[in-house]
């Protein structure tokens, strides 16, 4: 089946309220209207800019979509500084990334704590972008495949067949972001096809062959070409690249 290509940017803890509807505005003004029949793109801000970006896609008609970059597990209550999915698709988000390996290091957040935020994003209708990826060390030893495919099953634990297209997987190897070291299409290609092998032994092949695999880490309008060529890599998650709306728009349009 076909799948339709989605890049993504996350903006992760950059720009306010006001810097995300100029870039938004050109981002969206940048691509032609008949451009999102083939592929979709998103944004990713940070939780102080969605209600911006919401009104200004909402008003203008954009057929961009957006999301955040976080969820809380729960619902609501006495969580401190937490947002939870309600609040999310309240704000009309269609996506919520879940698993960055900023949040796995940074935050302690285990396999366990990633899938309750996949299974908070789905009960609330919002698509999960899944992280997994490998530290270098990992990859030295041989292990990529094997710890990523680990990540994945971990994170849809407890899923129900016909929810899993609902998630989009990206894999994101710990070493290629930010760093500026983007992975050969070969190697992106081996970890995606992987991650559907993963999803087809368990969920069936029809299942697996539509849920989108993105690849994440240093994407570029001079490496995306390479990547989206290959048949298991279904876009990109874009990091760096996504803050300059020229790059952005032009990257997403070679995809
Ligand atoms: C990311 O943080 O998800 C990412 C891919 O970053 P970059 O493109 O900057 O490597």
């Amino acid at each position: 089946m076909a799948r339709t290509p989605l890049i993504a940017g996350n903006w992760k803890m950059n720009l306010n309220h006001l810097e995300a509807i100029a870039l938004v505005q050109k981002v969206a003004f940048a691509l032609p209207e008949k451009y999102f029949a083939k592929v979709e793109v998103a944004v990713l801000p940070p939780f102080t800019d969605i209600r911006s970006v919401q009104t200004l896609v909402d008003g203008d008609k954009l057929l961009l979509k957006y999301g955040a970059q976080d969820i809380s597990q729960h619902e609501s209550g006495a969580y401190t500084g937490e947002v939870s999915g309600p609040m999310l698709a309240k704000l009309g988000c269609t996506y919520v990334v879940v698993g960055h390996s900023e949040r796995r290091e940074y935050h302690g957040e285990t396999d366990e704590l990633v899938n309750k935020k996949v299974r908070a994003a789905l009960k609330n209708g919002l698509s999960p972008i899944l992280c997994v990826g490998e530290q270098l060390d990992v990859r030295e030893a041989g292990n990529h495949v094997e710890h990523c495919t680990t990540q994945l099953i971990n994170g849809l634990k407890g899923l129900k067949a016909d929810q899993i297209n609902q998630v989009v997987v990206a894999y994101e190897p710990v070493w290629a972001i930010g760093t500026g070291k983007v992975a050969t299409a070969a190697d992106a290609q081996e970890v995606c096809a992987a991650i559907r092998a993963a999803l087809a032994e368990k969920y069936g092949k029809e299942i697996a062959d539509e849920v989108r695999v993105l690849y994440g880490g240093s994407v570029k309008s001079s490496n995306i070409g390479d990547l989206v060529g290959q048949p298991d890599v279904d876009g990109a998650l874009v990091g760096g690249a996504s803050l300059n709306g020229d790059e952005f728009a032009k990257l997403s349009a070679m995809a």
